[in-house]
Protein backbone atom coordinates (compact mmCIF):
# COMPACT_ATOMS: atom_id res chain seq x y z
CA UNK A 1 0.00 0.00 0.00
CA UNK A 2 1.26 3.98 -0.22
CA UNK A 3 0.81 6.79 0.64
CA UNK A 4 -2.14 7.47 -2.47
CA UNK A 5 -3.94 4.56 -1.09
CA UNK A 6 -4.32 5.81 1.97
CA UNK A 7 -2.82 3.68 5.21
CA UNK A 8 -3.13 -0.39 5.32
CA UNK A 9 -3.79 0.12 9.29
CA UNK A 10 -5.93 2.99 10.59
CA UNK A 11 -4.13 2.15 14.34
CA UNK A 12 -0.86 -0.28 15.05
CA UNK A 13 0.24 -1.06 18.68
CA UNK A 14 3.43 -2.03 19.09
CA UNK A 15 4.09 -4.14 22.22
CA UNK A 16 7.63 -3.83 22.87
CA UNK A 17 9.06 -0.45 21.52
CA UNK A 18 13.14 -1.65 21.51
CA UNK A 19 15.44 -2.14 17.97
CA UNK A 20 12.59 -4.13 16.15
CA UNK A 21 9.09 -2.63 17.22
CA UNK A 22 10.94 1.02 16.64
CA UNK A 23 11.78 0.18 13.31
CA UNK A 24 8.68 -1.17 12.16
CA UNK A 25 6.91 2.31 13.78
CA UNK A 26 9.57 4.27 11.74
CA UNK A 27 9.30 2.30 8.39
CA UNK A 28 5.30 2.14 8.63
CA UNK A 29 5.05 5.67 9.46
CA UNK A 30 7.72 6.92 6.78
CA UNK A 31 5.71 4.80 3.97
CA UNK A 32 2.56 5.39 4.83
CA UNK A 33 1.39 1.80 6.14
CA UNK A 34 -0.42 3.31 9.32
CA UNK A 35 -2.13 6.42 10.46
CA UNK A 36 -1.90 6.25 14.45
CA UNK A 37 0.50 3.84 16.16
CA UNK A 38 0.38 3.40 20.16
CA UNK A 39 2.97 1.52 21.82
CA UNK A 40 3.92 -0.40 25.78
CA UNK A 41 7.10 -0.67 27.23
CA UNK A 42 7.41 -2.08 30.73
CA UNK A 43 10.22 1.54 31.64
CA UNK A 44 9.70 4.59 31.72
CA UNK A 45 12.63 5.56 30.38
CA UNK A 46 12.03 3.33 26.98
CA UNK A 47 8.58 5.30 26.86
CA UNK A 48 9.88 8.36 26.69
CA UNK A 49 12.16 7.82 24.69
CA UNK A 50 9.73 6.57 22.23
CA UNK A 51 7.69 9.69 22.58
CA UNK A 52 10.95 11.68 22.17
CA UNK A 53 12.35 10.63 19.03
CA UNK A 54 8.51 10.93 17.62
CA UNK A 55 8.04 6.66 16.84
CA UNK A 56 4.87 6.54 18.31
CA UNK A 57 2.17 8.76 19.16
CA UNK A 58 1.19 7.52 22.47
CA UNK A 59 3.24 5.06 25.33
CA UNK A 60 1.21 2.83 27.66
CA UNK A 61 2.84 0.69 30.83
CA UNK A 62 0.26 -1.96 30.17
CA UNK A 63 -0.32 -3.74 26.55
CA UNK A 64 -3.55 -3.93 27.24
CA UNK A 65 -4.42 -0.16 26.69
CA UNK A 66 -2.14 0.21 23.87
CA UNK A 67 -4.44 -2.33 21.97
CA UNK A 68 -7.32 -0.80 22.19
CA UNK A 69 -8.99 0.38 18.81
CA UNK A 70 -6.10 -1.22 17.36
CA UNK A 71 -6.15 -2.81 13.71
CA UNK A 72 -2.75 -4.34 13.76
CA UNK A 73 -1.22 -5.35 17.29
CA UNK A 74 2.86 -6.49 16.84
CA UNK A 75 4.29 -8.26 19.55
CA UNK A 76 8.15 -7.63 19.75
CA UNK A 77 9.01 -8.27 23.28
CA UNK A 78 11.60 -11.08 23.95
CA UNK A 79 9.27 -14.53 23.23
CA UNK A 80 9.19 -15.59 26.48
CA UNK A 81 6.86 -12.71 27.23
CA UNK A 82 4.55 -13.46 24.73
CA UNK A 83 1.74 -15.98 25.96
CA UNK A 84 1.68 -13.50 29.26
CA UNK A 85 0.78 -10.38 27.05
CA UNK A 86 -1.70 -12.94 25.19
CA UNK A 87 -4.03 -13.50 27.45
CA UNK A 88 -3.67 -10.17 28.79
CA UNK A 89 -4.44 -8.00 25.87
CA UNK A 90 -7.09 -11.09 24.70
CA UNK A 91 -10.48 -8.89 26.32
CA UNK A 92 -9.73 -5.35 24.57
CA UNK A 93 -8.81 -6.86 20.61
CA UNK A 94 -11.02 -5.41 18.49
CA UNK A 95 -12.91 -7.37 16.05
CA UNK A 96 -10.78 -7.67 12.78
CA UNK A 97 -7.93 -6.67 13.93
CA UNK A 98 -4.76 -8.81 13.05
CA UNK A 99 -2.31 -9.80 15.09
CA UNK A 100 1.57 -10.86 14.65
CA UNK A 101 4.64 -11.22 16.05
CA UNK A 102 8.50 -10.50 14.83
CA UNK A 103 9.43 -13.54 17.34
CA UNK A 104 13.04 -15.11 16.28
CA UNK A 105 11.25 -18.48 17.36
CA UNK A 106 8.07 -19.73 15.51
CA UNK A 107 5.99 -23.03 16.93
CA UNK A 108 6.31 -21.92 20.57
CA UNK A 109 5.32 -18.65 19.59
CA UNK A 110 1.99 -20.21 17.91
CA UNK A 111 1.32 -22.21 21.31
CA UNK A 112 1.20 -18.92 23.55
CA UNK A 113 -0.19 -16.34 21.56
CA UNK A 114 -2.80 -18.67 19.65
CA UNK A 115 -5.09 -19.97 22.15
CA UNK A 116 -5.56 -16.62 23.45
CA UNK A 117 -7.00 -14.93 20.61
CA UNK A 118 -10.56 -14.88 20.05
CA UNK A 119 -12.97 -15.28 17.70
CA UNK A 120 -13.28 -12.74 14.88
CA UNK A 121 -9.46 -11.23 15.47
CA UNK A 122 -7.13 -12.91 13.02
CA UNK A 123 -3.12 -14.07 13.82
CA UNK A 124 -0.40 -14.58 11.99
CA UNK A 125 3.28 -15.27 13.08
CA UNK A 126 6.16 -13.85 11.01
CA UNK A 127 10.10 -13.10 12.01
CA UNK A 128 11.95 -10.11 9.88
CA UNK A 129 15.25 -12.12 8.58
CA UNK A 130 16.98 -8.67 9.91
CA UNK A 131 18.44 -7.29 12.75
CA UNK A 132 21.52 -5.70 14.30
CA UNK A 133 23.25 -6.44 18.09
CA UNK A 134 21.93 -3.24 19.18
CA UNK A 135 18.72 -2.82 21.42
CA UNK A 136 16.09 -0.82 22.82
CA UNK A 137 14.06 2.18 20.70
CA UNK A 138 17.09 4.77 19.63
CA UNK A 139 18.41 2.20 17.49
CA UNK A 140 15.98 1.40 15.22
CA UNK A 141 16.00 2.69 11.78
CA UNK A 142 13.66 3.10 9.11
CA UNK A 143 15.43 1.09 6.45
CA UNK A 144 16.25 -2.52 8.27
CA UNK A 145 13.89 -4.17 6.50
CA UNK A 146 14.59 -2.97 2.90
CA UNK A 147 15.37 -6.04 0.65
CA UNK A 148 15.50 -8.80 3.57
CA UNK A 149 13.35 -11.54 4.02
CA UNK A 150 10.30 -11.68 6.33
CA UNK A 151 9.26 -14.84 7.53
CA UNK A 152 5.36 -15.95 7.78
CA UNK A 153 4.22 -19.11 9.51
CA UNK A 154 0.28 -19.47 9.10
CA UNK A 155 -1.55 -21.51 11.56
CA UNK A 156 -4.91 -22.57 12.89
CA UNK A 157 -6.07 -19.40 13.27
CA UNK A 158 -4.69 -17.55 10.12
CA UNK A 159 -6.95 -17.09 7.56
CA UNK A 160 -5.90 -16.36 3.98
CA UNK A 161 -7.50 -12.88 3.73
CA UNK A 162 -5.01 -12.16 7.13
CA UNK A 163 -2.02 -13.64 5.94
CA UNK A 164 -2.14 -11.86 2.55
CA UNK A 165 -2.64 -8.53 4.53
CA UNK A 166 0.46 -9.10 6.99
CA UNK A 167 2.36 -10.23 3.68
CA UNK A 168 1.23 -6.38 2.11
CA UNK A 169 1.93 -4.89 5.18
CA UNK A 170 5.76 -6.52 5.51
CA UNK A 171 6.44 -5.64 1.60
CA UNK A 172 5.13 -2.44 2.36
CA UNK A 173 8.41 -2.37 4.83
CA UNK A 174 10.21 -3.32 2.23
CA UNK A 175 10.86 -7.06 2.87
CA UNK A 176 10.11 -10.46 0.44
CA UNK A 177 7.85 -12.50 2.15
CA UNK A 178 8.19 -16.29 2.13
CA UNK A 179 5.93 -18.63 4.03
CA UNK A 180 6.86 -22.05 6.27
CA UNK A 181 5.42 -24.25 8.46
CA UNK A 182 6.81 -22.80 12.14
CA UNK A 183 8.56 -26.20 12.88
CA UNK A 184 10.68 -26.06 9.80
CA UNK A 185 10.72 -22.21 10.01
CA UNK A 186 13.30 -23.11 13.58
CA UNK A 187 15.02 -25.94 12.42
CA UNK A 188 16.06 -23.43 9.19
CA UNK A 189 16.72 -20.54 11.74
CA UNK A 190 18.36 -23.17 14.33
CA UNK A 191 21.53 -23.73 12.07
CA UNK A 192 21.34 -19.71 10.08
CA UNK A 193 21.21 -17.82 13.20
CA UNK A 194 21.02 -19.73 16.55
CA UNK A 195 23.76 -21.86 16.23
CA UNK A 196 25.92 -18.90 14.86
CA UNK A 197 25.19 -16.70 17.71
CA UNK A 198 25.77 -19.44 20.22
CA UNK A 199 29.39 -20.51 18.73
CA UNK A 200 29.94 -17.01 19.06
CA UNK A 201 28.91 -16.44 22.93
CA UNK A 202 30.63 -19.47 23.50
CA UNK A 203 34.37 -18.35 21.82
CA UNK A 204 33.79 -14.99 22.98
CA UNK A 205 33.11 -16.82 26.58
CA UNK A 206 36.55 -19.23 26.14
CA UNK A 207 38.64 -16.38 25.01
CA UNK A 208 37.64 -14.83 28.12
CA UNK A 209 38.64 -17.63 30.59
CA UNK A 210 41.86 -18.26 28.93
CA UNK A 211 44.61 -17.59 31.45
CA UNK A 212 47.47 -18.78 29.02
CA UNK A 213 46.40 -15.65 27.09
CA UNK A 214 45.68 -12.33 28.57
CA UNK A 215 42.69 -10.74 27.90
CA UNK A 216 44.65 -7.22 25.91
CA UNK A 217 46.33 -9.49 23.46
CA UNK A 218 43.18 -10.76 22.50
CA UNK A 219 41.67 -7.11 22.40
CA UNK A 220 44.57 -6.49 20.94
CA UNK A 221 44.91 -8.71 17.85
CA UNK A 222 40.57 -9.34 17.57
CA UNK A 223 41.54 -8.10 13.46
CA UNK A 224 42.33 -12.30 13.13
CA UNK A 225 38.95 -13.26 12.91
CA UNK A 226 37.82 -13.01 16.96
CA UNK A 227 36.17 -9.30 16.39
CA UNK A 228 33.49 -11.30 13.80
CA UNK A 229 32.44 -13.38 16.70
CA UNK A 230 32.02 -10.26 19.01
CA UNK A 231 29.69 -8.51 16.67
CA UNK A 232 26.86 -11.68 17.24
CA UNK A 233 28.58 -12.14 20.70
CA UNK A 234 27.09 -8.51 21.56
CA UNK A 235 23.55 -9.45 21.14
CA UNK A 236 20.47 -8.43 23.75
CA UNK A 237 21.23 -11.18 26.43
CA UNK A 238 17.58 -11.29 27.43
CA UNK A 239 16.33 -11.68 23.70
CA UNK A 240 19.07 -14.82 23.36
CA UNK A 241 18.39 -16.32 27.07
CA UNK A 242 14.55 -16.72 25.45
CA UNK A 243 15.47 -18.43 21.59
CA UNK A 244 17.37 -21.23 23.18
CA UNK A 245 14.72 -22.05 25.85
CA UNK A 246 12.35 -22.16 23.61
CA UNK A 247 14.04 -23.59 20.24
CA UNK A 248 15.20 -25.97 22.58
CA UNK A 249 14.62 -29.61 20.22
CA UNK A 250 15.68 -27.47 16.60
CA UNK A 251 18.82 -26.11 18.28
CA UNK A 252 20.00 -29.28 19.95
CA UNK A 253 19.36 -31.79 16.71
CA UNK A 254 21.24 -28.78 14.72
CA UNK A 255 24.41 -28.82 17.61
CA UNK A 256 24.82 -32.58 17.42
CA UNK A 257 25.40 -32.30 13.58
CA UNK A 258 27.26 -29.63 14.59
CA UNK A 259 29.24 -31.35 16.95
CA UNK A 260 29.99 -34.39 14.81
CA UNK A 261 31.51 -32.31 11.79
CA UNK A 262 33.53 -30.42 14.18
CA UNK A 263 35.08 -33.77 15.67
CA UNK A 264 35.56 -34.73 11.48
CA UNK A 265 37.81 -30.92 11.35
CA UNK A 266 39.44 -31.66 14.71
CA UNK A 267 40.59 -35.39 13.33
CA UNK A 268 41.95 -34.52 9.78
CA UNK A 269 44.31 -31.86 12.21
CA UNK A 270 45.30 -34.66 14.34
CA UNK A 271 46.05 -37.03 11.44
CA UNK A 272 47.56 -33.84 9.06
CA UNK A 273 44.70 -34.54 6.47
CA UNK A 274 45.19 -31.45 4.36
CA UNK A 275 43.02 -32.59 1.44
CA UNK A 276 39.97 -33.02 3.88
CA UNK A 277 40.62 -29.51 5.08
CA UNK A 278 41.29 -28.06 1.96
CA UNK A 279 38.02 -29.38 0.47
CA UNK A 280 35.33 -28.52 3.23
CA UNK A 281 37.44 -24.90 3.07
CA UNK A 282 36.82 -24.86 -0.72
CA UNK A 283 32.90 -25.61 -0.18
CA UNK A 284 32.52 -23.13 2.56
CA UNK A 285 34.09 -20.53 0.55
CA UNK A 286 31.52 -21.31 -2.34
CA UNK A 287 28.57 -21.13 0.08
CA UNK A 288 29.93 -16.97 0.73
CA UNK A 289 30.01 -16.18 -2.90
CA UNK A 290 26.28 -17.41 -3.55
CA UNK A 291 24.98 -15.36 -0.29
CA UNK A 292 26.69 -12.23 -2.06
CA UNK A 293 25.30 -13.59 -5.31
CA UNK A 294 22.12 -13.60 -3.36
CA UNK A 295 22.32 -9.74 -2.76
CA UNK A 296 22.21 -10.77 1.62
CA UNK A 297 26.09 -9.62 1.77
CA UNK A 298 28.33 -7.03 0.04
CA UNK A 299 31.79 -8.53 -1.05
CA UNK A 300 33.78 -5.27 0.89
CA UNK A 301 35.72 -5.30 3.80
CA UNK A 302 34.41 -5.57 6.90
CA UNK A 303 31.40 -6.82 5.26
CA UNK A 304 30.22 -3.50 3.84
CA UNK A 305 28.91 -2.68 7.00
CA UNK A 306 30.04 -0.22 10.53
CA UNK A 307 27.10 -0.91 12.62
CA UNK A 308 24.34 -3.26 11.58
CA UNK A 309 24.20 -7.04 10.45
CA UNK A 310 21.36 -9.51 10.36
CA UNK A 311 19.45 -11.92 13.02
P1 LIG B 1 14.90 -4.85 22.36
O1 LIG B 1 15.51 -3.78 21.54
O2 LIG B 1 15.63 -5.29 23.60
O3 LIG B 1 13.42 -4.42 22.76
C1 LIG B 1 12.62 -5.24 23.57
C2 LIG B 1 11.38 -4.49 24.02
O4 LIG B 1 10.62 -5.40 24.84
C3 LIG B 1 11.61 -3.26 24.88
O5 LIG B 1 10.58 -2.33 24.62
C4 LIG B 1 11.47 -3.79 26.32
O6 LIG B 1 10.97 -2.80 27.20
C5 LIG B 1 10.40 -4.85 26.14
N1 LIG B 1 10.52 -5.92 27.14
C6 LIG B 1 11.65 -6.62 27.46
N2 LIG B 1 11.38 -7.54 28.41
C7 LIG B 1 10.07 -7.41 28.70
C8 LIG B 1 9.19 -8.04 29.60
N3 LIG B 1 9.61 -9.03 30.41
N4 LIG B 1 7.88 -7.65 29.62
C9 LIG B 1 7.45 -6.65 28.82
N5 LIG B 1 8.24 -6.00 27.94
C10 LIG B 1 9.53 -6.37 27.89
O7 LIG B 1 14.67 -6.20 21.52
P2 LIG B 1 14.57 -6.42 19.94
O8 LIG B 1 15.93 -6.67 19.40
O9 LIG B 1 13.73 -5.35 19.35
O10 LIG B 1 13.82 -7.83 19.90
C11 LIG B 1 12.43 -7.91 20.08
C12 LIG B 1 11.90 -9.18 19.43
O11 LIG B 1 12.33 -9.22 18.07
C13 LIG B 1 12.35 -10.49 20.05
O12 LIG B 1 11.25 -11.35 20.17
C14 LIG B 1 13.34 -11.07 19.05
O13 LIG B 1 13.30 -12.48 19.04
C15 LIG B 1 12.84 -10.49 17.74
N6 LIG B 1 13.86 -10.26 16.70
C16 LIG B 1 15.02 -9.63 17.03
C17 LIG B 1 15.98 -9.40 16.06
C18 LIG B 1 17.28 -8.72 16.39
O14 LIG B 1 18.24 -8.81 15.63
N7 LIG B 1 17.39 -8.01 17.47
C19 LIG B 1 15.72 -9.79 14.72
C20 LIG B 1 14.49 -10.39 14.41
C21 LIG B 1 13.57 -10.63 15.42
P3 LIG B 1 11.97 -1.95 28.15
O15 LIG B 1 12.95 -1.27 27.25
O16 LIG B 1 11.06 -1.02 28.82
O17 LIG B 1 12.64 -2.96 29.06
Amino acid sequence: MTDKQGPQFRKMAIIGIGLIGSSIARAARQRGLVAEITCSARTQDTRRTALELGVVDEAFEHSIDAVKDADLVVFCTPVGTYGTIAEEIAPALKKGALVTDVGSVKQMVVEAIEPHIPDGVDFVAGHPISGTEKSGPAAGFAELFDNRWWIVTPSKKSTEVAVQKLTAFCEGLGSSVEKMEPPHHDLVLAITSHIPHLVAYNIVGTADDLEEVTQSEVIKYSAGGFRDFTRLAASDPTMWRDVFLHNKEAVLEMLARFSEDLTALQRAIRWGDGDALFQMFSRTRAIRRQIIDAGQETPEANFGRSASSDD
